[in-house]
């Protein structure tokens, strides 16, 4: 497994890998890899003749009172899970080599950031477009894997590669969970035990709009007003946004009468955690 750590250097390699014929699979992260990571790369391993993953977190995506210069870092770790999945060059670079000085140029969509997480991490999608672009540039990949835990990143993924026309296949990937449904995030680790208790209230929502769906509800207001109280019954939370809203535009929704995506942050004390789920009556 190679490890890379500079653009031009990645550049030429997968210049070289391409002029073989070989199809790429790519799977971007920030790493503090966990076995949902695990799912990306054991997709695109099945897509293609050679894998790419890329472990970067992305300045450009938080904001100033964010997590960035706490978020968990195991790079050891991470190799051992990237060479277990069969991964054949892992990009890595520093923040100098991805923003080199004077960098001016930043993604910007229009619509799909101005819904759910984009509403309270103003900027975040704006980050998260424009490192998503460099890395296509410098990985060239036939095929991009991403999770559906991210639902609206994914989204504008899918959007942006549309608009900008990155000739590039966009795969998602439903969301991985501890055995009690708490959706695999890096940010868990954040948790202490009686967190980490209380994180099941997430999961404990969705399930309930689930069943409150499928014996015929179809008011969002009524599944939202219900999901918030199941919230507030634990300790230390607070919700960010609770969402029921179409999976293509993202639009809230005023009835339920198809498949609807229930969108959720909520802080489980200073941790921000998401999920979400379609929900189809
Ligand atoms: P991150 O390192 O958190 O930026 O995530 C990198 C990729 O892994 C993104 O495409 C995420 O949506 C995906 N991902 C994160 N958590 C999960 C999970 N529990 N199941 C599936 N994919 C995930």
């Amino acid at each position: 497994m190679e490890i890379i750590k500079h653009i031009d250097e990645m550049q030429k390699r997968q210049e070289a890998v391409r002029l073989k014929g070989k199809k790429i699979a790519f799977v971007p992260t920030m790493g503090f890899l966990h076995k949902g990571h695990e799912s990306l790369l054991v997709e695109g391993r099945k897509r293609a003749d050679d894998l790419v993953l890329s472990i970067f977190v992305n300045p450009t995506q938080f904001a100033q009172n964010e997590d960035l210069s706490t978020y968990p870092k195991n790079i050891e770790g991470d190799l051992a899970i990237a060479e277990r999945n069969g991964v054949d060059a892992v990009f890595l670079p520093d923040n100098t080599e991805v923003y080199r000085g004077g960098h001016q140029t930043y993604v910007n969509l229009e619509n799909l950031p101005n819904y759910l997480c984009g509403l309270s991490r103003p900027g975040h999608f704006r980050g998260v477009a424009t490192v998503v672009s460099k890395l296509f540039n410098i990985v060239k990949p036939h095929v991009a894997v991403f999770g559906q835990k991210d639902f609206q990143q994914l989204a504008i993924i899918r959007q942006m590669t549309k608009d900008l026309n990155f000739d590039i296949e966009i795969v998602g990937i439903p969301t991985l969970r501890e055995h009690d449904g708490l959706a695999m995030s890096s940010r868990n680790s954040y948790l202490n035990a009686e967190q980490r208790q209380t994180a099941l209230c997430l999961i404990k929502s969705l399930q309930n709009a689930l069943d409150l769906v499928k014996n015929g509800e179809t008011n969002p207001e009524e599944i939202i007003r219900y999901s918030s109280e199941i919230i507030a019954s634990y300790p230390e939370t607070s919700v960010d946004y609770l969402a029921i809203c179409d999976p293509v535009s993202l639009e809230t929704v005023s009835v339920i009468s198809g498949p609807v995506l229930f969108a959720m942050a909520v802080k489980v004390g200073s941790t921000r955690l998401i999920d979400n789920m379609i929900i189809e009556p």
